[in-house]
């Protein structure tokens, strides 16, 4: 794997080497290695205060390489210890180019229980309601603190849309691996968004793939980052490279553009978003 031009990941996680919890962006798995070895630039997200000392370790170690992330993701609201909102203001303050994330809201049957998407159950509404305001102190953290948040979205894009509309984001900010609708992207573009997809949002196991490759070439061209959402499955940094490889060839074919000239444009996307500062 060796492009002639350079790889950005928008989007990954630590791997289990570095310190992650591992699961909560990927899929789990072994792999060994260390460091972005032919990635440019790679955004590093937290998913919850466990991440945070790792993360900043990962930044401090290739500031021209490593984005740190920090915050909490959906996954992981219910499981806050108390004073995290001062904490995070602190790192996020010890680094200022870093982004906060992984936030945002989930109403998928995995973190609502049975319910699922369609709602149902106090629990399920207690779990959705616990998510949404930690969204929202975070969302008002990244806005005070002029950050890019990094959102993810799972069967929530309306409530996600209230939550930007009530705390307007300072600048643009990433929507992660959405798998909504054009319109659904098309609102979100107009707050701000910036999309990034990974090979695997491209999969043929998933549900409808040529929905997902019109949702993408239906992004416009600024806006338009791959990353790989790694977690464990991608610990090793040559696989993790490959993955990233293989988001942009298929990215650019979903649009039918040449993939040198699209990868140069998500380059300076991907320098206009994160490396604002
Ligand atoms: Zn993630």
């Amino acid at each position: 794997m060796n492009p002639r031009f350079s790889l950005c990941d928008a989007h990954r996680h630590l791997a289990p080497e570095e310190g992650g919890e591992g699961d909560a962006g990927g899929a789990s798995g072994g792999g060994g290695g260390n460091g972005g070895s032919g990635t440019a630039g790679e955004v590093v997200n937290a998913v919850s205060e466990a991440d945070w000392d790792a993360v900043a370790a990962l930044a401090a170690d290739a500031p021209e390489r490593v984005i740190p992330a920090f915050g909490i993701h959906p996954w992981r609201a219910g499981g806050t210890a108390a004073g995290w909102e001062r904490r995070l203001r602190e790192i996020l303050a010890r680094f200022p180019s870093a982004a906060v994330g992984e936030i945002g809201l989930d109403r998928s049957r995995r973190t609502t229980g049975a319910g699922g998407a369609g709602g149902g159950g106090d629990a399920a509404a207690a779990v959705f309601a616990r998510q949404r305001e930690v969204l929202r102190v975070q969302l008002a953290l990244a806005r005070e603190m002029n950050r890019v948040a990094v959102l993810h979205c799972v069967a929530a894009a309306g409530a996600l849309e209230s939550a930007l509309r009530e705390t307007p984001p300072a600048r643009p900010f990433l929507l992660h691996g959405f798998n909504g609708s054009v319109e659904q992207a098309r609102v979100f573009a107009k707050l701000g968004a910036r999309f990034s997809f990974s090979a695997d949002f491209f999969a043929g196991t998933r549900r409808n793939p040529a929905k997902r490759r019109a949702l993408v070439a239906s992004i416009a061209p600024d806006r338009l980052l791959v990353e790989t959402d790694a977690a464990g499955a991608f610990a090793a940094a040559e696989a993790r490279h490959a993955a990233l490889f293989a988001g942009y060839t298929a990215a650019a074919s979903a649009r039918g553009e040449p993939l040198e000239a699209f990868a140069a444009r998500v380059a300076e996307n991907f320098r206009a978003l994160f490396r604002h500062a």
